[in-house]
């Protein structure tokens, strides 16, 4: 693991402090190792929760026919596959992530599934998006906004391609806000999902990445100022399953 040195800023991988310019090579480590076996263990760690949560944010998105979405750190696709759903042929969706393997899966499942014609796949960071100012009708981050560097620069680049009056969508997990469900909720976490990553997925270590940075990953009101400080407005958000999940939205005017 790369130790933190005096000269450049730290930040954190799971519970481990790392040098700033470690941290995408390790998460792309993580998800280089687990995509072949990604969407089993979603449904398996959720059991299939997952998907309501997905269903309730591409909702709340507001995409309609011919709009042009993009999903950032969409992984293996099961928002763009939604919003491929409402923009119909005369929209499109921009599926962006990071890491090869995860765009890899993605391609071919969506291509399994029969979506053809309104997605494309692009490999970028969600901190530097390569595309134009003021572009994209609505843009969402499931689940990925955890994984970045900075935040902030995250924020502002997805800010900078939304046009004027669309909308941001984060999904992502958050505080439980029930209390009692805390306890419950850690010794899940730290006990059956690496658990499960062991058994399913071969690699345990991923799956306690996974329930460390979501104890590291700003709660409810804390994303919402720093998306507020990123230049978005009418910010507010909605607790799902308990705050266990958060769906934060946004709009840029
Ligand atoms: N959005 C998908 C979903 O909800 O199932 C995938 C979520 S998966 C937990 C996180 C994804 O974020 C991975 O596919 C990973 O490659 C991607 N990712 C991590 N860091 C990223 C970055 N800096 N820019 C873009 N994508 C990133």
């Amino acid at each position: 693991m790369p130790q933190p040195d005096r000269k450049e800023p730290a930040t954190h991988f799971g519970y481990r402090e790392v040098p700033e310019s470690a941290k995408d090579g390790l998460v792309s480590g993580v998800f280089h190792s687990v995509a072949g076996k990604y969407d089993l263990m979603n449904d398996l760690m959720s059991l299939g929760i997952h998907r309501l949560w997905k269903q309730f944010a591409t909702e709340a998105s507001g995409v309609r026919a011919g709009f042009r979405v993009l999903d950032v750190a969409g992984g293996t696709g099961d928002m763009a596959a939604r919003f491929a759903l409402r923009v119909g042929w005369r929209g499109q969706v921009v599926l962006a992530d990071i890491n090869r393997s995860m765009l890899e899966v993605g391609r071919t499942r969506l291509a399994d599934q029969g979506y053809a014609g309104n997605i494309a796949f692009v490999q970028a960071n969600a901190e530097n998006l390569p595309f134009p100012d003021d572009h994209f009708d609505r843009v969402s981050i499931a689940f990925g906004l955890r994984n970045v560097t900075h935040i902030d620069r995250a924020l502002a680049s997805m800010f900078r391609v939304l046009k004027p009056g669309g909308s941001l969508l984060v999904l992502e997990f958050s505080r439980p806000t029930i209390s009692g469900l805390n306890r419950l909720y850690d010794a899940y976490s730290f006990n059956i999902l690496p658990w499960l990553g062991r058994v399913i997925a071969k690699d345990e270590g991923s799956y306690r990445y996974l329930a460390e940075s979501i104890r590291k990953h700003p709660d409810q009101q804390a994303l919402q100022t720093m998306m507020e400080q990123a230049g978005f407005e009418r910010v507010e958000f909605f607790n799902l399953s308990g705050g266990i999940v958060a769906l934060h939205r946004g709009y840029k005017y």
